[in-house]
């Protein structure tokens, strides 16, 4: 192949010859990772395919129904679909869930009553899971409605606290809330493996115990899901992963017949659970990124290894490291300076497909004790499957980055934000 003319298009986009050369070396390292990748969404890709077939899907399927939404075959058959490629007896798949956290609110809700207690058994829940829950106040809390919740921290080697664990099952223990992907938090995240054997552990304590797994980001990582080692409920977001781009809104629970039906009833209302909700002709995205979504997500995993790569052999701490097993498609890059994040999100801004002409900039957002930057430029907004970067402007100065519809998007974006930083002479190299 003639690499000039692809350095001339780089070069013709604002990259230095140097940059390009660089990168270039870097990706010839990865070789090995990205054909691992390769495979694993090879027979994601296979175990979909079939999922659709085992499920009868057909062209009529794609149309869809509107007011109550009532004998929506298509919608339905998309839930069998997820139940299929998840291996569990149910699901509930909608753009009426609004996003993950409303996704895993109604997993929660409609499987506790009060007196109930929820047990996260790898540390701190996801940030925005701490208002549903009630440990930060809000309104409308489970809290509020009788239902208590506990943590156990993983140990510093990021390993179980069985004992812990077990200290805290009590009888009052309803849901053992697991996060596959660490979120912004610094522990490792969860391979499915390591998940099948806390939920095993917890079932031979309490055997009627309900694990529900925060799937949120690992979707099609790996080619097992939580669900085919023992979780009673995986629940997720359609902008992430298993929406491969193309859901523009939604989210999802897989699980048992009674766990997704006691979802189905906090979503719409009891009574009603599964059988309302029209799907509005959004069928045919929901399938066509479902479909999509095994390479998506691994163009997504080969972007957060080119970064690994790229910023490691730069000297900057990365996490995961570029030869780590991973279990999610998050990649951070600790650099210990502003202006480096600074220029690295504007050159993944810069990258972009849409508002490539914005410039980030550090801005207080809500929730937030520091200001945060953001790059994202996705045709879905706020999708974080799409190429999008951030950071919260405070020590250790780390950007968390992820997605990337195409590799070769998630590369020029990561080539871009070199470029940026080598612009601004913040590196001697
Ligand atoms: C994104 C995410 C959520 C919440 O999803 P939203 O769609 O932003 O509400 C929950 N848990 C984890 C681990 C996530 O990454």
């Amino acid at each position: 192949m003639n690499n000039s003319i692809l350095k001339n298009y780089y070069i013709d986009l604002g990259i230095d010859e140097k940059v390009f050369d660089y990168c270039e070396a870097a990706e010839e390292k990865l070789k090995k990772r990205f054909e691992k990748a390769d495979r694993i969404a090879e027979m994601n890709q296979i175990k979909v395919i079939k999922a659709m077939q085992d499920a009868g899907f057909a062209e009529s399927h794609l149309y869809g129904s509107t007011g109550y939404g009532y004998n929506d075959l298509g919608r339905d058959t998309l839930e069998k679909i997820y139940a299929n490629v998840f291996h569990t007896e149910d699901a509930l798949v909608r753009q009426q869930i609004t996003c993950g956290t409303h996704a895993l609110y109604i997993a929660l809700a409609g499987n506790l009553r009060p007196g109930d207690e929820i047990l996260s058994v790898a540390g701190k829940v996801y940030d925005t899971l701490l208002g549903v829950i009630g440990v930060r106040e809000e309104k409308g809390s489970l809290y509020e409605y009788g239902i208590t919740y506990r943590q156990v921290d993983l140990l510093p080697d990021g390993s179980w606290d069985y004992e812990g664990i077990k200290n805290a099952i009590n009888e009052k223990t309803k849901i053992i809330e697991i996060q596959r992907s660490k979120g912004y938090d610094v522990r490792r995240s969860l391979p499915v493996e390591a998940i099948g054997d806390i939920i095993k552990y917890v079932k031979s304590i309490k055997p009627d115990v309900i694990c529900m797994v925060d799937n949120c980001y690992g979707e099609f990582v790996e080619t097992l899901e939580p669900s085919d080692v023992g979780a009673d409920m995986v629940v997720g977001s359609l902008i992430k992963n298993p929406g491969g781009g193309l859901a523009p809104i939604g989210g999802y629970i897989c699980g048992t017949k009674e766990c997704v039906e006691n979802a189905a009833v906090r979503l719409t209302t009891p009574g009603l659970g599964k059988e309302v909700g029209a799907s509005l002709g959004i069928t045919r995205q929901f399938a066509q990124g479902l479909f999509l979504a095994p390479t998506v997500t691994a163009a997504a995993l080969k972007g957060a290894l080119f970064a690994s790569e790229i910023y490691e052999s730069l000297g900057f701490k990365t996490i995961p490291g570029a030869r780590e097993e991973r279990a999610d498609i998050i990649q951070s890059v600790e650099f210990g300076n502003p202006e480096l994040v600074k220029a690295f999100c504007e050159g993944i801004q810069a990258a972009a497909p849409v508002d490539s002409f914005v410039t980030p900039i550090p801005w207080e957002m809500p929730g937030y004790d520091s200001d945060v930057i953001m790059a994202a430029g996705a045709f879905v907004s706020g999708s974080s499957i799409e190429l999008s970067a951030d950071a919260p402007m405070k020590e250790p100065y780390a950007v968390y980055f992820q997605g990337g519809l195409t590799y070769p998007h998630a590369k020029f974006g990561i080539m871009m934000s070199l470029q940026k930083i080598v612009e601004k002479k913040l590196l001697v190299w």
